[in-house]
């Protein structure tokens, strides 16, 4: 919320959310709790959520989606997307499904430039040079490191820019291939 507000930017100002998926510490400030009720925190802002995990963790219910997520769907602020949905010209959600049934990575196309966000579709640049090192909170390990590679390969392939969610700081930088793995040049 500090950096938002350095920034410029206040919670009104913001259109759209966007949950790669919807593990507990990718959710946190979709909500913040006023007079002891969970709301939106973003109140002109469209939350566009996976379709596959919302269906998966509204009813797997835990207490992270009943204070981070349900808020916004009872609000209407909610819409289920999959792979492939575009937000506007130049960003686009990519399905990266594994770490959770619905994850998707989100690509940005500027000029001729491209980058992309990789949520958890990989946890450490350790998994650039090992795609095949599954991580413990990957839902299907085997469709997880089957995404991982696919999103390294179109990173190396077209030059993209990554984003990693976990990543350690700096945490931007550009992919190459290398054998059948890739090693990973930080910004
Ligand atoms: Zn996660």
């Amino acid at each position: 919320m500090s950096s938002l507000a350095a920034a410029g930017v206040t919670v009104a100002d913001v259109d759209y959310v966007m949950c790669t998926h919807l593990h507990t510490d990718h959710i946190g400030w979709n909500t913040r709790l006023v007079d002891g009720r969970w709301v939106p925190t973003f109140p002109n802002a469209r939350y566009l959520l996976p379709a596959e995990d919302d269906e998966f963790f509204s009813v797997h219910a835990g207490k992270a989606y009943e204070k981070s997520v349900l808020p916004v769907v009872e609000a209407n602020q909610s819409e289920r997307v999959s792979g492939g949905h575009m937000l506007g010209d130049y960003i686009s959600l990519i399905p990266t499904p594994g770490h959770t049934p619905g994850h998707v990575s989100v690509l940005i196309k500027s000029n001729n430039a491209e980058a992309i966000i990789t949520g958890d579709a990989l946890h450490t640049t350790a998994q650039m040079a090992h795609p095949e090192w599954h991580f413990k909170y990957d839902m299907d390990a085997e469709q997880a490191e089957a995404s991982r590679r696919h999103l390294l390969g179109k990173a190396a392939e077209r030059n993209q820019r990554v984003l990693g969610s976990h990543f350690a700081l700096p945490s931007i930088g550009c992919v190459r291939a290398k054998g059948d793995a890739f090693e990973w040049d930080a910004d």
